[in-house]
This record gives C-alpha cells, sequence and structure tokens, in this order.
C-alpha cells in the first residue's frame, strides 16, 4: 500500500472536526468515546456540549454521573456515559488528572476498549499503535480481496501497514478514507489514493461479505402515569442493564392494563434487538418534571406518545 498517497491525500482532504482543530488528549477521548456509536453530526454535537461543560477531566470528576447522563441523553448507549465518569474519577484519583499516554496504561481506563486505548494513544500520544474497527476491516477486506477476515487478520494487517512515524495521522487518515472513500455502499475507488493496490477493486461493493446478526424481537408493556399538572411518574433504573441510571416510566412484560388507556405501539431498534413497547396511559398522585432528569431515547418517544411537553435534550 502506498502509505505516502494516503497520507498526503488525508492532509489534503481531512475534515475539520473540532478535535482536530483544538486538539488535547481529553478532547480526543471524548470524541472516539463518543463516535463509537453515534454518528458524525451528532457526535460533533454532543462533543461540543460536553466539552463546554467538562473542559477538564477534573471538572467531570467533581460532577455527579447523573449531570453526565443529562448531558448525554439522545445520544445512546448510555453505559458509555456512566464509564466516562467512572474514568475522570479514576485519572483523578491515580493518574493525578492526566489522561496516562500509552496504551496499556489507557486499556486499564473504564470504558476504554483496544479501539480506543489505539486511537487515544496513536493520535494523542503518537504512539505507533494501529487501530482496527469496522472502517479498517473493510479498507482490509477489500485491499486483499477477502470476504471474511478474521479479526487476527484485520490486526496483523493493520500493524503491519501502519506507518510508524505518524501514527495519528495514519490512524485517522484510514478510518478517513473508510467514512468518505472505501464506504460500505458505492466506494469511490476512482478517488481513492491506494487504488494500485487494491487487490478487490472489482467487486469492492460487495466486500466484506456482511455478518449475519440475529436481531430479536422483544416485547414489553409501558404504562405512563401522570399526574394532576400533567407530569409523568417516573423511576430511575438500576444501575445495571438496559438503560441503566436513566430516568423513565414502568416498563413490564406481565402488565395488568385493567383501567388503563392504550395510546399506541412503538417500535425501537437496539444494537442486537427491536423492543415492541405498548404503551399504556394511567393516573398517579406523583409526577416528576422529566426535564430535570436523564431519559433515554426510547422514554422520550414513549412520554412524547402519552402527551408529556419534553425540552429538546
Ligand atoms: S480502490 Fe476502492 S475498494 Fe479499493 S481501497 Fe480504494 S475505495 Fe476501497
Amino acid at each position: 500500500m502506498n502509505q505516502e498517497a494516503l497520507l498526503s491525500w488525508y492532509r489534503r482532504v481531512q475534515r475539520p472536526l473540532p478535535w482536530r482543530l483544538n486538539p488535547s488528549p481529553w478532547s480526543i477521548l471524548l470524541s472516539e468515546i463518543l463516535l463509537q456509536q453515534t454518528q458524525m453530526e451528532r457526535g460533533i454535537l454532543y462533543h461540543q456540549k460536553l466539552l463546554n461543560r467538562f473542559p477538564t477531566i477534573q471538572s467531570m470528576a467533581e460532577s455527579s454521573v447523573d449531570e453526565v447522563l443529562l448531558l448525554w441523553q439522545g445520544a445512546g448507549y448510555y453505559s458509555r456515559a456512566r464509564r466516562l465518569h467512572a474514568l475522570s474519577i479514576e485519572v483523578m484519583e491515580h493518574y493525578g488528572g492526566t489522561l496516562p499516554d500509552t496504551y496499556d496504561e489507557l486499556l486499564k481506563l473504564p470504558g476504554v476498549g483496544p479501539y480506543t486505548a489505539a486511537a487515544v494513544s496513536s493520535i494523542a500520544f503518537s504512539r505507533p499503535v494501529a487501530c482496527v474497527d469496522g472502517n479498517i476491516r473493510r479498507v482490509m477486506a477489500r485491499q486483499t480481496n477477502q470476504e471474511n477476515p478474521s479479526a487476527k487478520e484485520v490486526q496483523t494487517f493493520a500493524d503491519e501497514q501502519l506507518a510508524v512515524e505518524f501514527p495519528g495521522d495514519w490512524n485517522q487518515a484510514m478510518m478517513e478514507l473508510g467514512a468518505l472513500v472505501c464506504r460500505p455502499k458505492k466506494p469511490n475507488c476512482i478517488e481513492c489514493p491506494i487504488q494500485e493496490s487494491c487487490l478487490g477493486i472489482e467487486r469492492a461493493h460487495e466486500l466484506p461479505l456482511p455478518r449475519k446478526l440475529v436481531k430479536k424481537d422483544v416485547s414489553m408493556d409501558c404504562v405512563v402515569r401522570l399526574d394532576s399538572l400533567g407530569r409523568p411518574e417516573l423511576i430511575q433504573r438500576p444501575d445495571s442493564g438496559l438503560f441503566a441510571g436513566l430516568w423513565g416510566p414502568d416498563y413490564d412484560t406481565t402488565l395488568d392494563t385493567d383501567g388503563l388507556d392504550f395510546l399506541g405501539t412503538i417500535q425501537h431498534q437496539l444494537s442486537h434487538r427491536r423492543l415492541i413497547v405498548k404503551v399504556w396511559k394511567g393516573s398517579s398522585e406523583k409526577g416528576t418534571n422529566p426535564n430535570e432528569v436523564a431519559l433515554s431515547t426510547l422514554d422520550r418517544r414513549v412520554l412524547n406518545l402519552a402527551g408529556v411537553l419534553l425540552d429538546i435534550p
């Protein structure tokens, strides 16, 4: 693969993302955690919101997890917010408030997996570690003309290709290529800076073969109980499980719906399952202001269906 061509392409076309314009280890870490499961546009929005409120690791460590969750509302995968808060405390307690600068040390922190540790150590600290994610797997499968490369094969490819003198730019270049040119559908091979070494170019659009994901349907009932002011009764969910730590109306798989009004059904897609939620309305004497607590996107949809007025998160 022509490393120079890819690097100079990246330096020419890279998107002016906030964490590239004003890089700091904390800002880069936030971006990597957000972008794993949130689309770029939303990721930028949440990155800005979080960084405004928590400009330093210390400021997050001194806040409550509920405040982090409140800002995280709508970004999904809320366990990330909880782990990020735990990470900030850990960094204050064990690293004097400074993010560690090696892959191995980063990997020990809450919520930091191999991908994030590789991204942060290479981009923020120029450590020669290769990142592997879905983008890299796709580029690798196409460059080597393989239908279903194993995780180990992808890692070996990434390690071998890494431009060790510019690991941060290199990893970002590979990911930028996957996002902008070697896209899942309709790869733009004509514009590709590494097309000369691409063995799968003739059938790029079908590589790699899609992984079969078994998506399960889970049916649930949910009752929104409103008080006389139209405020819903909300409970805080336990610290583990679905929507851990967030607030919402009660869900049940065996709800007694006698005397409740049926409002409709909501389908909500999670990564490996689809929730099919029947929503009912009842009454309560102890409503909560829903705009003062963190809610999941699903619960916001449920409350909307029950006519509860919500601020935009
Ligand atoms: S030539 Fe096409 S398929 Fe090959 S790496 Fe470039 S964009 Fe991807």
